[in-house]
């Protein structure tokens, strides 16, 4: 049967398929982080639905829930109506938000994906503005409609300008650290201090907390704060990009928590919905200035998404599962970091919580800038991906070279689990370095 599917499946799919050419498995059952598929062959999933699972697949509370409203009869199309589960949802979203939002925060609901998100985001910011301008990062990933692509870095119309996002392995200053993210902060300053610039008074900013698929790029704490600082200052709005990195994944609950900054609008996807399509943007109360339906949707109201979503965030925020992923997180990627010095193709290892890169690079290949690290290497972490299927590890491939294995395992893997994921991530590495 996996065979038959997987040849219709080649044959009829657009040639935009994406993960179903890296991983030709046919998943028929799943729970935690275990996948079957059709030939029974097993995997460890550590791609979790692009980061979205962060109970595991079929966690039982999220089945749970979803029956609940299958059982209660309740209608399971409403558009934006109220509901005792928007309800239940909004509740339990509100109990988790940033200390700066709680309490003065509106919630608008998108749909159904990220991307729809960060375009609410993007128009929300240039309405309260009346400003056009967005400012976003390089190596950002937000989305793939044409607002959400160009602040990725893309074309279309809304005008974006990209600033260096900072990181150490390769640091656009060609200094990382302290002094790095300073000098990246110093740019973004005088860039809106330049009147010949163009960009002196933008809508907005955009950006996310760690960049995901970026490669795995955790922002410095410090300069969050600077960046914050400098949009403060300039009473420019500025939009977290969660949709990855919240509900637990870094280690704290929103990523933003970190470095303690506020944003203005937080854009939150994937987890969110406990595994079914959600999204939504939240924001301060005073930044509410739509006129009614100036942002509408006819999937904005998925009673089983809500259902799912409050009972995955009521489950992470009560067992303490971003602090789980804080400390977890930081063992894997210490034992991961061993990797740096026994295989010189391992560039960096990387992450924040339960998002975690590991670079690969041609140590053969000189940098492109001088001093700097060896040339990305996409074909290895390539190569890595398919040891690490073989061997019966799901992951995900990122960075802005396609040069970074990703591991997004759900808040839920267990130690023994954990070790089982870096061993034979280990041994992928070990084989693909031979
Ligand atoms: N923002 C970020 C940070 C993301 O990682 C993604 C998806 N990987 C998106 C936006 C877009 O979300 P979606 O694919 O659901 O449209």
């Amino acid at each position: 049967a996996q065979e038959g599917i997987l040849r219709r499946q080649s044959a009829r799919e657009s040639a935009a398929r994406t993960y179903a050419r890296a991983l030709p498995i046919v998943p028929v059952r799943a729970r935690g982080l275990t996948i079957e598929g059709a030939d029974g062959s097993r995997y460890l999933d550590c791609l979790s639905g692009a980061g979205t699972l962060a109970l595991g697949h079929n966690h039982p509370v999220v089945l749970e829930a979803i029956r609940k409203v299958l059982d209660s009869g309740a209608p399971l199309h409403v558009l934006d109506l109220a509901t005792p589960v928007k309800d239940a949802f909004t509740t339990e979203l509100f109990r988790t938000l940033p200390p700066g939002l709680a309490g003065r925060a509106r919630v608008q609901f998108c749909g159904p994906a990220g991307t729809d998100a960060v375009e609410a985001a993007l128009k929300l910011v240039r309405t309260a503005t009346g400003r056009n301008g967005i400012l976003a990062f390089t190596g950002a990933y937000h989305g793939m409609t044409e607002g959400a692509l160009a602040a990725s870095g893309g074309a279309p119309d809304v005008r974006v300008t990209r600033l260096p996002y900072p990181q150490d392995y390769r640091c656009p200053f060609g200094v990382g650290g302290e002094r790095g993210a300073e000098l990246a902060a110093r740019w973004t300053q005088s860039l809106l201090d330049d009147t010949k610039s163009g960009v002196t008074s933008p809508a907005g900013m955009i950006l996310e907390p760690v960049q995901g698929e970026g490669g795995v790029i955790p922002a410095r704490d410090d300069w969050m704060r600077r960046i914050r600082e400098i949009t403060a200052a300039r009473s420019i709005p500025l939009i977290a990009d969660e949709v990855q990195t919240g509900v637990g994944r870094t280690g704290t609950f929103w990523a933003v928590e970190h470095s303690g900054v506020t944003p203005d609008v937080m854009v939150m996807s994937k987890a969110i919905g406990g595994s079914l399509p959600l999204a939504v943007v939240v924001y301060r109360d005073d930044l509410d200035v739509w006129e009614p339906g100036a942002h509408a949707g006819t999937f904005r109201g998925n009673q089983i998404a809500m259902a799912a979503g409050a009972a995955t965030l009521a489950y992470v925020r009560e067992n303490g599962l971003a602090e789980r992923a804080a400390a977890l997180g930081n063992r894997m990627i210490g034992r991961l970091r061993a990797l740096e010095s026994d295989f010189a193709c391992v560039g960096e290892v990387r992450g924040r919580g339960l998002m975690i890169g590991v670079e690969f690079v041609d140590p053969e290949k000189p940098s492109a800038t001088p001093g700097g690290p060896p040339s990305a290497a996409p074909e290895l972490a390539a190569a890595v991906q398919r040891e690490c299927l073989r061997r019966g590890l799901i992951v995900e491939l990122g960075g802005r070279h396609a040069d970074v294995v990703r591991l997004l395992p759900p808040l839920t893997i267990t130690d023994e689990q954990a070790t089982a994921v870096l061993d034979r991530l280990a041994d992928a590495v070990a084989e693909v370095a031979k």
